[in-house]
């Protein structure tokens, strides 16, 4: 790994604190459900090899992505764990997902019927997740075509039902489970009914972080855990739900894996009354000490943070001076004595006592902690650290 003093920007990813959040994980599930890790939109922007290898060193069995690229890619570099493709394949690329060794998502019968064509071309016998509608009427397959997709599957000598799987609509954005108990109604119904048609051996899973954090009757066989592997709560509600049910103590459960760090590349002393940036937006009030970062909104930095958001700097907060542009931001440091040229800065995360946290970022940004993590920019390098 290059020296990070060559680098203007960079991502640490503490591998103590994702081993804290699986652990977690485990004692929660207990010995009867097994964890899934959704790697999906880059690892949630840690680098999807990275948090793939973190999820091995923790003996993580299964790896759910989104796209067959994100599986050829896991497979390409040796990861030869379960995987799990979530999302939707194109027909054409039917051939290379069966190649591919994951087990793929199933929800409608043409793309079943291409699925059984590839997989009989191949030779192969491909793992089948079949997804149900619930209630969050996205990606699924509705219960009066379930009979229909069952019996399809059944005269499928190449796909094997491994997994009946469904996922909720309302359990992060509110602190009332009622649309979730009926969708765990409605996938209760379904599994029952993929029994009565014969089937045997498959394995269900439903829950995702919130679900598996506040609802031990949604863990079933498997939970497919995103977010909070990371170290983030899903949301206010789940953590208000957490704290109300279980009390305090609950603080440190999960850990932020994540720390985003820049240099300062100039410092300089401009005038009272001297404007900063693109569109003059912010204007000096006293003389001003500046310094620049070489980072913007293309690396993930949102610009909804201009003239709102902090960074660290010698463990204390800098706040943003005018518009974030696409590659430069400023920042105010002239009540942070002693700041040097390529001192370090953390855009996110810990330094010292003070603390920049997704969750802050994405109140400031108008959106949620995931939207601020999936989109840290793929090019910032990651690294692992104790
Ligand atoms: C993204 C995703 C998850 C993970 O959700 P988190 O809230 O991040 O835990 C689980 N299941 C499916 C189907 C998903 O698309």
């Amino acid at each position: 790994m290059e020296p990070m003093t060559a680098r203007h920007q960079w991502m640490e990813l503490s591998r103590s604190a994702y081993a804290h959040n699986i652990s977690f994980f485990r004692r929660l599930l207990g010995p009867r459900a097994a964890l899934a890790v959704v790697v999906k939109a880059n690892g949630y922007g840690h680098g999807l090899l990275e948090t793939a290898g973190l999820a091995r060193e923790n003996g993580v069995g299964m790896l759910c992505v989104h796209t067959l690229d994100e599986a050829l890619t896991l497979r390409g570099a040796g990861f030869t764990e379960p995987v799990l493709l979530l999302g939707p394949v194109p027909i054409a690329r039917s051939g290379e997902a069966a190649l591919s060794g994951a087990a793929l998502v199933a929800y409608d019968e043409e793309q079943v019927a291409a699925l059984e064509r590839a997989a009989a071309a191949t030779g192969r016998t491909v793992d089948i997740h079949l997804k149900v509608e619930t209630g969050t009427h996205r990606q699924g397959v509705m219960p009066e075509r379930l009979g229909a997709l069952l019996d399809l599957l059944n005269r499928s000598p190449h796909l094997r039902l491994a997994a009946l799987y469904s996922h909720f609509a309302n359990i992060e954005d509110t602190t009332d489970p009622a649309y979730a108990l009926g969708q765990l109604r409605r996938f209760r119904e379904a599994c029952a009914a993929v029994e009565q048609q014969g089937f045997t051996g498959f394995e269900r899973h439903l829950a995702s972080s919130a679900a598996a954090i506040l609802f031990p009757e949604t863990h079933f066989d498997r939970v497919r855990v995103g977010i909070a592997q990371y170290g983030l709560w899903p949301s206010k509600e789940t953590r208000l739900s957490y704290l109300t049910r279980y009390g305090a103590g609950a603080e440190h459960l999960l850990r932020p894996v994540l720390c985003w760090k820049t240099r300062i590349v100039q410092i300089k002393d401009i005038p009272s009354g001297s404007f900063i940036g693109y569109g003059c937006t912010y204007q000096t009030t006293r003389t001003s000490r500046i310094a620049i970062l070489p980072i913007g909104y293309s690396d993930g930095y949102d610009r909804q943070l201009s003239n709102s958001a902090h960074v660290l700097v010698k463990g204390q907060r800098a706040p943003v001076r005018g518009r974030v542009a696409m590659n430069l931001t400023a920042i105010d440091i002239t009540d942070i004595p002693g700041v040097e040229l390529e001192d370090e800065v953390v855009l996110l995360g810990r330094q010292g006592e003070q603390e920049v946290s997704a969750d802050r970022l994405a109140e400031m940004a108008g959106t949620i902690n995931y939207e601020i993590l999936s989109r840290l920019a793929p090019h910032i390098p990651r690294i692992v650290v104790p």
